[in-house]
């Protein structure tokens, strides 16, 4: 169950400090679900507030596969990855769901009025009448760098996304990677940095064929350094950071002298937080029953791959009927007197009115 200890003093704090946004529903994780989900609350008048601790909606099908077609979509027989996403969000956007993205939602803890307070790791927190766990495979890190003291210089020196690219201008910096990301901020910064030098483990590259292709045309003019090799160890000066050492194909070292490190080998998923907020797992999955979604706790929901019951299946169109099902319970969870019944969207005059149309 949910750890209630020393659990007062924090929401003062937080309270006071931060000011929960407050909201009847918070979805957690806008994959294909958490963006299903907020429609069929809109439909049913409930508003949410979506985190992602991805920059972008679209969970897996944006990260993981955004140009594969899909061709077990309903009515769809055939859909682009992102293409869904993006029809998704057209549908989501007439209950103008609020978005916080890049952060992971790191706490969830139950309050004594029944109300959930959740917090991320930017520090935003949301006082929620329900929770809707749409976490798919869980929060999608970046691959880290793997030499020994890198965490000391994650953030200042070593970098696996550009918040900022005006921080890296003028700068001496070794990037690594073989994909999109790297390639592009290669040729990005080749004219604006004091150097580049990419750094790429083989010599066949993921990233777009014209990318890789300009990349070597810079190399061969000496606008940028192309080496062939993997990350060995961290090159300090006393306690500064000062660069990388590299180890080609050979067995050589290269000491790349460099003021900031980029790593771009990609993203994995972690199940991370959510394992730790005290709800019942099974097989790394969140227990729900098959009439509410309903977790562990009450009020606490599960939609999508997160989810565990018998029958299972991890495809989008499950998470599409968990997520109108979950509604209906979400609905009784906030406002249990309200009578529910089942209406149509072609003929409710109510639920079109939510959605915008027929005046
Ligand atoms: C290559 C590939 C092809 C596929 N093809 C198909 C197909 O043809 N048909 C089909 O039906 N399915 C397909 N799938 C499966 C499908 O993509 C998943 O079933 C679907 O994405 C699950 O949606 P979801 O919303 O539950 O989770 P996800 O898409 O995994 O989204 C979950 C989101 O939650 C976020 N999140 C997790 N934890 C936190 C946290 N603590 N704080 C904040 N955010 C968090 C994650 O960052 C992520 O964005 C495919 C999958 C892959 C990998």
């Amino acid at each position: 169950m949910l750890d209630f200890r020393g659990f007062r003093g924090r929401i003062g704090l937080l309270g006071k400090r931060l000011n929960p946004i407050s909201t009847e529903v918070l979805i957690i994780g806008a994959g294909p679900a958490g963006l299903f989900q907020i429609f069929e609350l809109g439909l049913l008048g409930i508003t949410s507030h979506v985190v992602d601790s991805l920059a972008t909606p679209g969970g897996q099908c944006t990260e993981l596969y955004p140009d594969k077609p899909i061709y077990d979509i309903p009515a769809l027989p055939v859909c682009g990855a992102q293409e869904l996403v993006d029809r998704l969000m057209t549908q989501a956007k007439p209950f103008n769901p609020q978005f916080h993205l890049g952060q992971e939602v790191t706490e969830l803890t139950r309050l004594d009025n029944g109300r959930f307070l959740a917090r991320t790791a930017l520090g935003t927190s949301f006082d929620a009448g329900a929770i809707v766990i749409a976490a798919g495979v869980g929060s999608f890190q970046p691959r880290r760098i793997g030499i020994e003291g890198a965490e000391a210089f994650e953030g200042s020196a070593i970098h696996y996304r550009v918040k900022s690219a005006a921080d890296f201008h003028d700068k001496h910096l070794v990037i690594f990677g073989g994909g999109d990301s790297a390639l592009d901020w290669t040729l990005d910064f080749a004219p604006k940095s004091a150097s580049v030098t990419l750094v790429h483990r083989r010599p066949e590259f993921r990233a777009a064929p014209a990318s890789v292709a300009r990349m070597r045309e810079l190399a061969d003019a000496g606008r940028v350094r192309y080496l062939e090799g993997l990350a060995h160890a961290l090159h300090t000066e006393g306690e500064r950071f000062a660069g990388v050492v590299v180890k080609d194909a050979d067995g050589a070292l290269h000491t790349l002298r460099a003021d900031h490190v980029l790593a771009f080998f990609g993203l994995h998923p972690k199940l991370g937080p959510v394992a730790e907020w005290g709800l019942e797992l099974e097989k790394k999955a969140l227990k729900v029953d098959t009439e509410k979604f309903e977790t562990s706790v009450p009020g606490i929901f599960a939609i999508g791959d997160i989810n565990s019951y018998p029958g299972k299946k991890k495809l989008i169109l499950s998470g599409f009927h968990e997520a109108a099902l979950a509604a209906f319970a979400i609905q009784r969870h906030l406002y249990p007197q309200k009578k529910q019944f089942l209406q149509y969207t072609t003929t409710s005059p109510v639920m079109q009115k939510r959605l915008g149309v027929n005046g």
